[in-house]
């Protein structure tokens, strides 16, 4: 689960993690009267939307006057942003973030996550901040640490003493960033975050440490321990098509391929799109309805997938285990009925009671075509969809 940038905020104060003095605004009015309050004479003008990448998009802006603030929201809340990120529709901007103006003196990358391969979470850090970090990975990878941390123990004082020193924070600066550090690890183990990343982490003028953008991920399974996460979501950020499906308990990605996927089961998901790739194809999307495929969700799966125009073809992929094949095979010729189903439908399913799922499937009457393995389904969809 993602969240704004100004809800991270907050969490880091809960935190005890200073952050730089700023407000949410959802008018350009409003945005006004908060730089107003802030003072001073220099604003950053931020859109809040569930990407990175906003400052070479145009995100994130400098205000020098109360009314550049004011023009610079009116140009944002109310628009789309469309970085690196979010792919070509863009992020709607419902708000902006006035933030208090800093005189930059360091700027550093620092990121907390899981590190999938030792299987523990990790320190990165580097003194190329404010850039993206795939960039200092691919061309600079000496000037990126990472520090291992042992969960059981946590962050050590000595550990972010290190990173600290490495990075070559200023003297008088050293031990507030360590200070920083501390409480950004305890962020990210207390919350469960998947990702806790400040980019860039800043060192001012006035020899404050301010991480100066952050982005929270949360990870979806430890949710039901913060059920106070809840109300930050934000359905606006989402694909409406994919938000829709979550809705129905189908996990449903869309992707940029004509031959649309009905499969349960994650990991027989990505064997299906697998396999279509193999023999030439593209699946258009990644679909698994789950455990319990009731006529509803497989009807409601095969709506999303009939409303991408791209879409030339449905594979269902199915294995019968608990579930049994004639009880699937039912909901699909419901489901079938159902929708105009305007697209040839490939299905593949074995398991329990699969030769009776067939049967069912030929007696409807409909034009399915039925597979027995996935190679052969994969290849018939493959052709249907146009060949390769
Ligand atoms: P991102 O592009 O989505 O990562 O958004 P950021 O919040 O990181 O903002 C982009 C850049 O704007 C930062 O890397 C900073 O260099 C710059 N920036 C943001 N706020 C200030 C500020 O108060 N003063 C100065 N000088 N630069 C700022
Ligand atoms: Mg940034």
């Amino acid at each position: 689960m993602k969240i704004h940038e100004y809800q991270a905020r907050k969490i880091l104060q809960d935190h005890e993690v200073e952050v730089p003095m700023a407000e949410v605004a959802s008018s350009p009015e409003q945005a006004k009267r908060i730089a107003e309050e802030i003072g001073g004479g220099l604003w950053a003008v931020k859109a809040q939307v569930h990407a990175g990448g906003r400052g070479k998009a145009g995100g994130v802006k400098l205000a020098r006057t109360l009314e550049e603030v004011l023009a610079i929201s009116r140009e944002m809340i109310g628009n789309r942003l469309i970085t690196k990120q979010t792919g070509a529709k863009g992020a709607p901007i419902d708000k902006v973030l006035i933030q208090q103006g800093l005189s930059i003196v360091q700027e550093f990358y620092v990121g907390f996550l899981i590190d999938r391969e030792a299987q523990k979470p990790v320190l990165i850090a580097s003194s190329e901040g404010g850039v993206e970090i795939e960039k200092v990975a691919a061309e600079s990878p000496e000037k990126i640490i990472k520090i291992l941390i042992d969960p059981e123990k946590g962050l050590s004082d000595e550990q972010a003493r290190n990173a600290v020193d490495t990075l070559k924070v200023k003297q008088d600066c050293q031990e507030r960033a360590v200070g920083v550090l501390l409480g950004l690890w305890n962020t990210f183990f207390s919350m469960d975050c998947s990702l806790l990343e400040v980019n860039p982490l800043v060192v001012t003028s006035e020899g404050k440490v301010f991480p100066l953008d952050v982005k929270m991920t949360f990870d979806d399974n430890a949710l039901m321990r913060h059920p106070e996460l809840e109300e930050l979501h934000d359905p606006n950020q989402e694909d409406p098509v994919e938000l829709e499906a979550h809705r129905a308990g189908l996990q449903y990605i869309s992707l940029d391929g004509n031959i649309a996927c009905l499969v349960n089961g994650a990991g027989l998901a990505m064997a299906t799109m697998d396999t279509i790739k193999l023999f030439g194809g593209e699946p258009a999307n990644f679909l698994d309805i789950g455990g319990g495929a009731s006529t509803e969700k497989v009807t409601k799966a095969f709506e999303i997938m009939l409303a991408d125009p791209k879409v030339k073809v449905i594979l269902v992929n199915i294995f019968g285990g608990i579930m049994k094949c004639d009880v699937i095979a039912t909901g699909l010729v419901e489901a079938c009925k159902q929708v105009n189903l305007t697209v040839p439908l490939v299905v593949r399913m074995v398991g329990t009671n699969d030769e009776l799922g067939r049967k069912i499937l030929s007696d409807s009457g409909l034009p399915i075509i039925s597979a027995q393995a996935l190679g052969e389904a994969a290849k018939i969809a493959v052709l249907r969809a146009g060949g390769v």
